[in-house]
């Protein structure tokens, strides 16, 4: 069976169409600026030349999906000769709050609970249920899987997940720590015990997702103890954009002497902080470029960055236990390997070491010298699989 997986951003959707008998990508592609002046569209066949690429207007996600079923069933350009061949489409969600543990099929009744978590995460979740929306009208009947980001970090306990704040805002608005990027975390999470030697039920794991938005989570026996990003993804690590921890009485005092109000304030902490707020661009690249050619604040804001990951990992290895190993996964996390040697340098007192001759790019698998108290991998994360993978269970169950 093929299963068409869609990550609707607000403005964007990015898809791919995975064989699910060898889960092999057939085609993938992007929609960009929907909605806005210059819809970019751009879709590849993989393994071939063939492709599509244009400018033209779409004005919401309905017009976006409609273009990346034409894209795939092009006779010229296209990966599959009909839609039937698509067996069901899996959605990335934002937000599954507690009501969703687990990936769940789009009914009238879920697809309700959805909606009722816009709050959680207004921007994401509304695009997201637009996407969903969306392959109905185009697709009438063909099934729709929801799989959430928060929902591999529902096994938290409470110690984790409270906030101190008053008890009743739990109760009464579900204010507490949800996670995101839980697929990449699931993935990675089944993926290191293959390099440990040990069986996932029985491995302590810090996973270091660290990418233009970053994360970092600790997991025992394949189960999340604990996890960086918050009610919102803005909590925790220096992102691209997101300031990550903060206290909050920074607002009030940044708002009190600005004349922002929350709206915008909020937007300064998620889209205009991080790197982007320290230094020259959200994209590390960048930074590390303006580091390289002498920048003093660009030099400071990696120092930011890597001194943050190293509280976390500290943090993390205690929430574990002692962890049988650390992985670095997502953008930063799978490239830089200068970035995980000055995370691990921190951590040489613990005896972690990392052997530069694995700290290769490209090299996936243990990076840690043979005698390294903890293992380092870098792993390749795939946000998209396990969606495809929950969305074809849940088809074949029905
Ligand atoms: P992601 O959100 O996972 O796509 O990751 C994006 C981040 O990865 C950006 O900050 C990029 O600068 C960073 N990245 C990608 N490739 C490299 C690289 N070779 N060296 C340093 N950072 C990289």
């Amino acid at each position: 069976m093929k299963i068409l997986v869609i990550n609707s951003g607000s403005s964007s959707l990015k898809y791919q169409l995975i064989d699910m008998d060898d889960e092999s990508v057939k085609a993938k592609g992007l929609v960009e600026r929907i909605g806005i002046e210059g819809t970019h569209f751009k879709h590849s066949v993989l393994g071939t030349d063939k492709g599509i690429e244009f400018t033209r207007n779409m004005k919401n996600h309905s017009e976006a999906i409609s273009a990346v079923l034409e894209a795939l069933t092009d006779k010229d350009n296209g990966a599959i000769t009909s839609l039937d061949e698509i067996g069901a489409c899996g959605h990335r969600v934002l937000h599954g709050g507690e009501t969703f543990k687990e990936s769940a099929l789009v009914t009238p009744e879920t697809l309700a609970e959805i909606e009722a978590l816009v709050p959680l995460g207004p921007l994401h979740q509304k695009a997201n249920i637009a996407g969903i929306r969306a392959c109905q009208e185009v697709m009438p009947g063909k099934p729709n899987v929801a799989v959430f980001d928060t929902a591999f970090h529902q096994t938290m306990p409470p110690k984790a997940y409270l906030y101190g704040v008053p008890y009743e805002y739990y109760k009464t608005l579900k204010v507490r720590r949800y996670g995101f990027h839980g697929t990449s975390h699931r993935f990675i999470a089944g993926e290191a015990p293959k390099y440990i030697g040990k069986p996932a039920d029985a491995c302590k794991l810090i996973i270091c997702h660290l990418g233009n938005g970053s994360s970092l989570s600790a997991v025992v026996n394949g189960k999340v103890v604990d996890t960086s990003m918050g009610l919102t993804p803005l909590e925790g690590l220096l992102m691209g954009s997101r300031s990550g921890d903060v206290d909050p009485a920074v607002l009030e005092y940044i708002m009190d002497n600005t004349g922002m109000d929350i709206h915008e304030m909020l937007n300064t902490l998620n889209k205009k902080s991080g790197f982007a707020g320290l230094s020259v661009s959200s994209d590390m690249r960048d930074v590390k470029a303006a580091a390289a050619a002498g920048d003093e604040l660009a030099k400071e804001t990696i120092a930011v960055w890597t001194y943050r990951v190293q509280k976390y990992i500290g943090a993390y290895n205690v929430a574990v236990g002692g962890a049988d190993a650390i992985v670095f996964t997502a953008g930063i996390g799978e490239n830089d390997t200068q970035a995980a040697e000055d995370v691990i340098s921190g951590l040489a007192f613990l005896g972690v070491k990392i052997d530069p001759a694995k700290n290769v790019r490209g090299n996936a698998g243990v990076i840690s010298t043979d005698d390294s108290t903890i293992k380092v991998l870098r792993l390749a994360t795939n946000e998209e699989l396990p969606i495809a993978r929950d969305t074809l269970a849940i088809v074949n169950a029905l």
